[in-house]
């Protein structure tokens, strides 16, 4: 995020840290502030930044060296092949950055779809107008929105998926008491848009009042951000006929036929409550409503995209959302739009630079170790019965690698092209066709098998991922940086960083969405029933365990961070068992794992993420997994009465 200092050697900073001495924190009090109190005092946030942590700071580290190829192709006066991802990026940042050509478009190629939906004299034709957007776009506001996606069911063949209706700033915000302000500002921003859309300030008014009223009576029935990630709530299978059924007001095969996904065996519906709630919604004392709603949806996705007022109105709303007090400047965020609209053209170049035959050697070595680790944990549960041992052995045994970059690109990386504004292209033009080439991409993928080799992680990404659809790691290239890794790391530093990421990744496999997949990917379960329960008994007392922290007034919700819980104590396990009783690499690996985990964030942050996000806050990330972890006891001679102290009956974890 932004012009902030290089990445530190935490070689470096390991050093100074135990130069310094009388630490403001004891590490049996307060293990997070005792290894990270000191990066944290040094951390000033920019009044451009939202938060700051090593995931952020290593994504400026690769963003700038993007942002360089990108300085380097604009102004290098070199000509490109046709097509060349060198020519793309060159051509999509003018489009970007030619504020004059985005002031004249207007809206450009939106404006007939646009048109239909401000045109739409009933309910019918409404919901024409919304299927013709979605068939020709493939996205949606209220009615027609759409995934083609693996089944769960059967993860070797794809399923459309009819998705949500867009929530705007998102239920969690609209039910909550403490976020009412930011409610209110948010629709500050709803009445400047439909302003700069040509309202008058009364009507933007009264249209203002009336997608608020229709957004708070569809939140009332959508589901949470945490039941979102529960399949058993998701997967919701509706032949045609049982979709008519469902939305008595729609002519449900027309408007199948005109989104181009009709003549499906079965569709899944994911949130059933909501869809009715739609549904009832479709009548025509809504109609104005509906058309308002949806006419703002598409200016809210599209703003990045158009004119300087609708892209400034939208950087002003997150920015407010976020904390943020200042608006980067120009060139980063068409740097920025750069690399999110052309993100494997960009990949394709970062991993040139970045990423060689011998990274890919360490990374796969390190999961060897932490998959056969991991085996000897599952056999030694004693709460598991050979029966599902086996199976959960197979699911580690089959689980598919993907490390560093694909060897074959996606399909969209050459089918996306870029027209420069010298041959007729603005940035609109260009993103309604990449929009399209996209869903025609989607579209042809139904009926087809799996293909389970393609990537969906950008080698560029810092992040690491578990699937549980292709029960696969992914590892982009990006992620093996400092702090995470380095080759003049101790081995018990690598650990605690690179390999805690990688054993949380392959705990995914078992975590409480996980574990619901087989070996295959696909959502069935292969657990005895008594193994499950005493699984869910573990479960329950995480998720109660989690309750119980705070951060800035507010409890951690249990729940929703449910996964990504699990996912961190297994992890800790893992490495602390792949050890065993060697304290000195024990305290190296405690401290990186902390290490890793050090964040800032401004206070509208904190407040986003604890309302959204599917992690629990940093600090509780390693507080509440060393409190459960018996060897950190041992290491750090944590007593009774300290911080961190948890009585051994009330430590929680799914492996021992
Ligand atoms: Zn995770």
């Amino acid at each position: 995020m932004g012009k902030r200092i290089a990445v530190l050697s935490a070689v470096l900073l390991l050093f100074l840290q135990t130069l310094v001495f009388g630490q403001a924190e004891r590490a049996q009090d307060d293990y997070y502030e005792f290894v990270n109190g000191k990066k944290i005092e040094e951390i000033t946030l920019e009044p451009t930044e939202a938060g700051w942590d090593w995931f952020s700071d290593a994504e400026t580290v690769v963003r700038g060296e993007m942002e360089e190829t990108i300085r380097e192709l604009v102004n290098g006066g070199e000509t490109y092949e046709k097509g060349s991802p060198e020519q793309k990026i060159r051509d999509l940042y003018q489009c970007i950055s030619d504020m004059d050509n985005r002031n004249e478009t207007g809206l450009g190629p939106l404006q007939p779809y646009m048109d239909k939906i401000r045109g739409a004299s009933d309910i019918e034709e409404y919901v024409e107008a919304l299927a013709y957007l979605s068939g020709e776009m493939g996205y949606s506001s209220i009615l027609g929105g759409y995934s083609i996606m693996q089944d769960k069911a059967d993860s070797g063949k794809y399923v459309v998926y009819l998705l949500y209706a867009d929530t705007l700033i998102g239920k969690e915000y609209v039910e909550d008491e403490d976020t009412q302000e930011y409610v209110e500002l948010y629709f500050d921003y709803v009445r400047n848009m439909l302003t700069e859309f040509g309202m008058t300030g009364e009507q933007a008014e009264r249209s203002a009042a009336s997608i608020e009223g229709l957004l708070r009576d569809i939140c009332e029935s959508s589901m949470s951000a945490e039941q979102y990630y529960d399949p058993s709530l998701t997967y919701n299978v509706y032949t045609e006929q049982e979709l008519q059924e469902l939305y008595t007001n729609v002519d449900v095969h027309g408007m199948l036929e005109t989104i181009r996904i009709d003549g499906q065996e079965y569709y899944v519906v994911m949130d059933v409550d909501q869809a009715q709630k739609i549904n009832s919604l479709l009548v025509e004392e809504n109609l104005q409503a509906l058309k308002d709603y949806s006419t703002f949806v598409m200016l809210n996705d599209m703003a990045e995209y158009m004119n300087s007022t609708y892209a400034g109105l939208y950087t002003d709303m997150q920015n407010m959302l976020y904390g943020i007090t200042e608006s980067w400047e120009d060139e980063f965020i068409w740097m920025d739009l750069t690399q999110k609209m052309l993100p494997w053209d960009c990949g394709k170049i970062y991993v040139q630079k970045h990423f060689s035959e011998e990274d890919k050697e360490t990374v796969e070595e390190m999961l060897d170790l932490i998959l056969e680790e991991y085996e000897k944990i599952i056999q030694r549960q004693d709460w598991m019965s050979p029966s599902t041992k086996e199976k959960a052995i197979r699911k580690l045994k089959t689980m598919q690698i993907k490390i560093g970059y694909p060897d074959k690109w996606p399909a969209v990386c050459d089918t996306m092209q870029v027209t420069p504004v010298s041959e007729g292209g603005s940035l609109l033009s260009n993103l309604v066709k990449n929009l399209q080439v996209s869903l025609e991409n989607d579209l042809a993928k139904l009926g087809t098998e799996v293909d389970r080799t393609e990537w969906d992680v950008t080698p560029q990404t810092v992040n690491a991922f578990y699937d549980p659809l292709n029960n696969e790691i992914s590892f982009p290239a990006a992620m093996l940086q400092e702090p995470f890794y380095s080759s003049e790391y101790s081995d018990g530093t690598n650990l605690g960083g690179i390999g805690f990421v990688l054993a949380h990744e392959v705990s995914h496999a078992f975590d409480s969405d996980g574990a619901l997949y087989d070996e295959y990917g696909n959502y069935h379960v292969w657990w005895t029933e008594e193994d499950l329960d005493a699984y869910e008994k573990m479960t329950q007392s995480i998720a109660e365990y989690y309750d119980k922290y705070e951060v800035m007034g507010t409890h951690v919700d249990g729940e929703r961070t449910l996964a990504e819980n699990i996912a961190d104590l297994g992890a800790m396990t893992c490495i602390t068992s792949i050890i065993g009783d060697d304290k000195e690499m024990l305290e190296d690996a405690f401290w990186q794992t902390a290490y890793i985990w050090a964040e800032v964030c401004t206070e509208s942050f904190t407040q986003y993420l604890l309302n959204t996000d599917t992690h629990s806050p940093h600090k509780v990330r390693v507080n509440a997994v060393m409190s459960s972890c018996d060897v950190f006891y041992d290491v750090y001679n944590v007593k009774e009465g300290d911080g961190m102290y948890v009585a051994p009956e009330d430590r929680v974890g799914i492996w021992k």
